[in-house]
């Protein structure tokens, strides 16, 4: 009799998830398990998308069957034991790329067989490479090579998740504890009809996705955040038009970025990049707060503190408005929009930061987004500002 254990991490979801399909079709006993890591405790917002995440993925194991292990502590730890307990030979992940997770899949790979599996990007950090070199620094060449390449084929939900005998789950919530609720409900039940709902208006993305004041985005960033929805079915959705699978790839690029560089987080990704921030504490409180006095900043940096999200155009200016203009170091924003986005994770975020802030991937490092030129642009009726004024 075969166990395997299927830990999610950024996979929270049936569909499409390599570890758990290969899991259910090479054992006779499947345990999908998830370790609360106490190092990582998720802000509120976050917090709540996460339990909403875990119950929805535990409603679906079980009514294929099976149930979800939920437990607290060091992820290493935790996964030894419980493996050790229910008798499995191996641990199927999905293999993720920031430094942290690197950390502990080494470690959970020192004390149990550890097997890891794509799922969190389209394709894995490291498919394509460009000549002479491991990952790729510019973003035009790696999307015609991520284009290009062949992808797998989605994974099918199993048709049964088998626990062992005696086994049975855990109430995400009762180790978790409760969090306040979150301003969208977390969960592949909940990603999905967000699909539903926005991908009958997904053919006006390549016209829509910049206007500030429209629904025009797929809002599905916390969801692929957390891997509730997959990136490569949603990539390879007859309905979405090419506009939006080239998000999808700069979303893939950043985490092959991150792979490459894991400090991209924390250092200047290009070297010779301005080191010299100037110290403005009230001008940060200002901007943290929409309290710039410039309506198309205050507009976004006031969304980000309802929503937990942010539109891109505004995520831009405002993150232009902190480092070009103020001259403050990206890291101050980049730890608030960590602390406040349901969609926050170090790829995207940092990836996105170091682009705006001039240290980063972008060829132009010195251009500056014009507040107000961007809001006559993308916002020309006012409706977005108005929408978010004091
Ligand atoms: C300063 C700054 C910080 C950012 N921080 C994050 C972050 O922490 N997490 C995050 O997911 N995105 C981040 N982005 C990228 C982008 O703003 C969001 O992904 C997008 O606004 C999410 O809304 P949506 O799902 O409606 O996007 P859509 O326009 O519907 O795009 C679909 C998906 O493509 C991906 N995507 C879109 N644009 C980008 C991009 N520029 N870079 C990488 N992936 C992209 C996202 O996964 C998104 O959900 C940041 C952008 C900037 C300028």
């Amino acid at each position: 009799m075969r166990t395997v254990m299927v830990v999610f991490t950024r996979d929270l979801r049936v569909r499409d998830n390599p570890a758990l399909a290969t899991a259910c079709r090479v054992a006779d006993r499947v345990v999908p398990l998830f370790v609360a890591d106490p190092a990582i405790e998720a802000p509120p917002g976050r917090a709540r998308f996460l339990l909403d995440a875990l119950t929805d993925l535990r409603a679906s194991l079980r009514d294929l069957g099976g149930d979800l292990l939920v437990r607290r502590g060091d992820p290493a730890e935790v996964i030894a034991r419980t493996a050790r307990e229910a008798g499995a030979s191996q641990v199927a992940m999905a293999e993720d790329v920031s430094a942290y997770a690197r950390r502990r899949q080494r470690r959970v790979g020192e004390v149990a067989e550890l097997r890891l599996f794509p799922g969190v990007t389209v394709l894995p950090a490291g498919a394509v490479r460009p000549a002479g070199g491991d990952h790729y620094k510019v973003f035009t060449p790696y999307w015609r090579s991520w284009s290009a390449s062949p992808w797998r084929k989605p994974e099918e939900v199993p048709a049964r998740v088998v626990l062992p005998e005696g086994w049975r789950g855990d109430d995400p919530r009762a180790v978790l504890g409760e969090a306040p609720p979150a301003p969208v409900t977390g969960g592949e039940s909940a990603g999905l009809a967000r699909l539903e709902d926005w991908a009958p208006r997904a053919g006006d993305y390549a016209g829509l996705h910049d206007a500030l004041a429209e629904d025009g985005t797929s809002r599905l960033s916390p969801y692929l955040r957390f891997g509730c929805v997959s990136p490569l079915e949603l990539a390879t959705d007859p309905r979405v038009p090419e506009a939006f699978v080239r998000q999808l790839c700069w979303r893939d690029f950043y985490h092959q970025l991150l792979a490459a560089f894991p400090r991209l987080g924390t250092e200047n990704f290009r070297p010779g990049a301005r080191e010299d921030w100037a110290d403005d504490p009230e001008g940060l409180a200002a901007w943290k707060a929409g309290e710039t006095g410039v309506a198309l900043v205050d507009a976004g940096m006031r969304q980000l503190l309802a929503e937990g999200w942010m539109h891109n155009r505004a995520r831009m200016v405002t993150a232009s408005h902190l480092t070009k203009t103020l001259g403050v170091d990206w890291r101050e924003g980049a730890a608030w929009f960590a602390r406040h986005l349901l969609d926050a994770d170090v790829a995207n975020n940092c990836g996105n930061w170091q682009w705006t802030a001039g240290t980063g991937t972008d060829a132009r490092p010195h251009r500056r987004f014009n507040p107000e030129r961007q809001r006559e642009r993308f916002d020309p009726e006012r409706v977005y500002v108005d929408r978010w004024r004091a």
